[in-house]
């Protein structure tokens, strides 16, 4: 999810599927026959030429003598006619034959047009049209729909005839205050009004976050919680009505100065096309610009510091619609919802599915892929159900260097498609509107080159750099793997649970593991179009989030079969490099499974399949059904050891965490990028819950200890619900994995030890079986455990898991003959934390005590069976705090308290 540039607005569908492969290759779609081309191009032109006449009439005279659909066609003339245009162009995106009519005699077109009418201004929209070939051999208009448009399009420009003298000017948004004293502003002016200002001067910006989360943010980025900073232009876009809201000031129209208005107009050119624009291609080769909405406002602010240029944005269709970031670096500096979302909401949580037009059920997935060229050619039917009111388009993801040859709808026939342009989204057009509960299959044909994909943020891995990369390129098995951000196939817009078949066609020295069990008989050895291949099939008979497959020189290494607490074969393939390990890693991965198993009663996927694959560090990615283990290469000596997910002593920390994915992750996902933890941090956790069933205490400690310490060195970087973007302003991983995977593995432990392992061990249960095959959010996971705990856990979760606090403690003791009184104070924020207190005697015996701190100052009476040296706090590594060394009523228990302060690692640097 990239999210940075939430502003740059695109109209559906102005954008074009190639022609050439449109008409070319798919199976369902005969391609019009080449007499056609000339015909239906004729018409083209004879709809551009009515367009510039103006007159809905031209329009009909297109029309067949005794078309049926007259009065249709004539309320879309009306519509559709301008006596303003000077200009039009009409460009046919894609066709298919009418059923019925007799070959080459009938087709629906899917058109783009664009029309310009004076004082520039223009609208573009999206037709579907119905061509029929007359006796006379021309082409006649025989219905016509329009389905999308965007009017209003302005050619916009600082009107270089106004100079206004300004005095006093402030621009505000929410958290946004640009002030001018004084300066020089030019406008931008549209039929509606204006929309647009650029001011020079010297003036200064205040953003003033309210949410804390973003104030820490904010500080990582400038160095204060609020930024204040000398600016010295701005470019600002707004709608006509909101001009005098946003901007308030003394502006005096005075006598233009040339030098000014050049400046002006240099910073208006750089910045026009970054936003409010529309891709129009070969349509307009000119540059448009639509009105911002209502309420949506932009402003691109130069400072004069080392920050460059600003943008801030308020965006109203998004569900966290303010955002400032940096351009230049591609930078979420603060992303979060206005007061008026939140109160329209009533919660800071939502759900990336909110939105979403409709549900897959299942993918039948055919590709054969050539893992040399980065090749692939696919065909996918998609079982969908909609989810809106009523959807007369649909849009799929598919990754945009794939060309779509063509959509077949059941009962649909075949469909008009539309590439959206700089976007892997493919917008289909329905013959009908679809309404809520209706489900269709759509069958895709696509194709084209689609390179291999770093798993990215679902992956973990420790810190790597290009060095290693080039060290592993000469040495290492090559691969392809296409994952969740690679769109290799139609898919909904965001993730979405569903089964599914895929029958994969790859060369015959390649093997290829994926989502899904294998078939029985795995592999078929097939001719394809290049030689010799395998063809391999996968049956996704549970929901999963996405698919993957990775295709790679490997061999079978293994297998072995876990019973309880039901059956799932687990088998392991291995490049040629790995196969010795592939025995000991199936038993491994048998053995965590089955712990796993027998934590939540259940596995969410029948088999698991273990890629064993060289890599230079060790690492791995874990979609559903199958792991990719990264294989450390015995040459390879990088020290990693710093990494927060470096666990000495605990070797199969990599594999441990992978397979936690499917169930955390994989059966379970996550609803808003704020919620990744849920996938991360569970998997960080049952991974610590493996090494507690399969090490002894002293090294679970360790990674306990471990934890704590890059939990605790980073945990100024934000609270763990900022999910991606915890370590994003500096490009640091590390931050992400000592937050997102360590600290939440901690909260989780924590939570354990405040509820109870009843409780919690039940809790986590409810939650996996409540949730798998669903997103989740963190309300999800705090109501699974209030309801087997009977606790209220609202503080426990904000506390850790919205608030970047962490508890600093600071004891003392007083023995008082068979027992012992200890004050514990909590200097700063108060959280529910749970904490081991330890009694240390005079012999050297230690006596441990689960004291759970909800106050300020908390006094326990603690049993003492001999005479009390001190007092130690959470030597077992249990809890996420910081000991304060220091007196307290009695100085000599701080004193003589065993320091278990934070261990301070290094930062990174911002
Ligand atoms: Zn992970």
């Amino acid at each position: 999810m990239t999210r940075w540039s939430s502003c740059a607005l695109v109209v559906l569908g102005l954008a074009a599927v190639s022609p050439a492969s449109l008409s070319a290759q798919s199976a369902d779609a005969p391609a019009a026959p080449a007499a056609a081309d000339a015909g239906l191009a004729a018409l083209c032109t004879r709809l551009e030429q009515a367009l510039v006449a103006g007159e809905p009439s031209q329009i009909l005279a297109a029309t067949p003598p005794a078309s049926t659909n007259g009065d249709r066609l004539s309320a879309f003339a009306q519509g559709q006619a301008s006596a303003r245009a000077v200009r039009a162009v009409v460009r046919e995106r894609d066709r298919a034959p009418i059923e019925d009519a007799a070959e080459g005699t009938a087709y629906r077109l899917l058109l783009e047009v664009f029309v310009e009418y004076g004082g520039g201004r223009a609208s573009a929209r999206t037709w579907t049209i119905d061509a029929t070939r007359a006796d006379d051999g021309t082409w006649r208009l025989a219905d016509a729909e329009s389905l999308s448009s965007a009017d209003g399009l302005n050619r916009l420009a600082l009107d270089p005839n106004r100079q206004f003298r300004v005095r006093d000017l402030a621009v505000r948004a929410e958290d946004l205050l640009l002030s001018f004293a004084s300066g020089v502003a030019y406008v931008a002016t549209t039929a509606e009004g204006e929309t647009g200002m650029v001011v020079l001067g010297d003036g200064t910006m205040q953003f003033t976050p309210r949410p804390r989360m973003e104030q820490t943010q904010l500080r990582i980025f400038s160095g204060e919680t609020e930024l204040r900073t000398p600016i010295g232009a701005v470019f600002l876009r707004y709608h006509p009505i909101d001009r005098t809201d946003r901007i308030a000031g003394t502006l005096t129209e005075e006598p233009v100065a040339a030098s000014s208005l050049r400046r002006a107009q240099a910073i208006f050119e750089e910045e026009i096309g970054k936003s409010f624009g529309i891709e129009l291609a070969d349509l307009s080769r000119e540059r448009w610009s639509l009105v911002p909405p209502v309420s949506d406002f932009l402003a691109e602010i130069r400072t004069k510091g080392r920050f460059g240029t600003l943008t801030y944005v308020r965006s109203g269709g998004e569900p966290e619609d303010i955002s400032l970031f940096q351009r230049a670096r591609k930078r979420n500096i603060a992303v979060y919802a206005s007061a008026h979302h939140l109160q329209a909401r009533g919660s800071r949580e939502f759900s990336e599915d909110d939105e979403a037009d409709y549900d897959v059920s299942h993918y039948s997935i055919g590709a054969t892929i050539d893992p040399d060229r980065q090749q692939i050619e696919g065909r996918t039917e998609m079982r969908l159900t909609v989810r809106a009111p009523a959807v007369s388009t649909l849009t799929f993801k598919l990754a945009e260097s794939l060309n779509v040859y063509g959509v077949v709808g059941q009962g649909l026939g075949r469909l008009l498609a539309l590439r959206v342009r700089g976007q892997n989204a493919v917008l289909v057009n329905l013959p009908r509107t679809l309404v809520r509960g209706t489900t269709v299959s759509l069958t895709i044909a696509y194709g084209g080159r689609l390179a291999g994909a770093s798993p990215d943020r679902e992956a973990v891995g420790v810190q790597q750099d290009t060095a290693i990369h080039e060290e592993l390129s000469i040495t290492a098995e090559p691969r392809l793997l296409y994952s969740n951000r690679s769109y290799w196939y139609p898919q909904a817009p965001v993730t979405d649970y569903a089964t599914g078949v895929l029958r994969l066609t790859v060369p015959d020295k390649r093997a290829c593991v994926a989502s899904g069990t294998p078939a029985n008989g795995n592999p078929v050895r097939v001719t394809s179009t290049h030689g010799p291949a395998l063809r391999y099939v996968f049956l996704v008979n549970q929901p999963a989030r996405y698919f993957s497959t990775v295709i790679s020189r490997l061999d079978q290494a293994g297998d072995a079969e876990v019973t309880a607490p039901s059956p799932v074969s687990v088998a392991a393939q291995a490049n040629p490099r790995q196969r010795g390990r592939g025995r000991a890693k199936v038993a491994e991965a048998a053995a965590i499974l089955g712990v796993y198993g027998d934590v939540l009663g259940e596995f969410p996927y029948p088999s698991l399949t273990l890629a064993l694959v060289d890599d230079a560090l060790p690492g791995g990615h874990s979609p559903a059904y199958f792991a990719l283990v990264n294989q450390p290469l015995p040459a390879t000596k990088f020290t990693w050891a710093n990494d927060p997910v470096a666990f000495e002593g605990y070797p199969q920390f990599f594999l441990a965490h992978e397979i936690a994915h499917q169930f955390w992750g994989g059966a379970v996902g996550w609803e808003s990028y704020h919620e990744q933890w849920i996938s991360e941090g569970f998997a960080q956790y049952f991974a610590l819950l493996y090494a507690e069933r399969s090490l002894d205490p002293a090294r679970v400690e360790d990674i306990r200890r471990k934890l704590r310490t890059t939990a605790t060195a980073y945990a100024d970087q934000g609270p763990i619900w900022l999910g991606y973007r915890l370590g994003h302003l500096q490009d640091d991983g590390r931050v992400f994995r000592a937050l997102v995977y360590n600290k939440s593995a901690l909260v989780l432990h924590m939570l354990r030890r405040w509820v109870g392992d009843d409780a919690f061990f039940r809790g986590l249960r409810a939650l996996y079986a409540q949730s798998r095959y669903t997103k989740i959010g963190t309300r999800h996971v705090q109501r699974a455990f209030e309801a087997e705990s009977g606790l209220d856990l609202s503080r426990f979760f904000e506390g850790w898991i919205r608030t970047s606090d962490i508890p600093r403690l600071r004891a003392s003791f007083e023995p008082a003959g068979a027992s012992v009184t200890v004050r514990l104070d909590q200097i700063g924020p108060v959280m529910d934390v749970p904490v081991t207190v330890t009694v240390v005697y005079a012999s050297g015996a230690t006596d441990d005590h689960l004291v759970k701190l909800s106050q300020g100052s908390t006094f326990v009476k603690l049993p003492a069976s001999g005479p009390v040296r001190s007092i130690e706090l959470n030597r077992d590594e249990q809890a996420l705090i910081v000991v304060e060394r220091g007196s307290g009523p009695r100085g000599r228990a701080g004193d003589a308290m065993s320091s278990r302060q934070a261990v301070q690692q290094p930062k990174p640097s911002n």
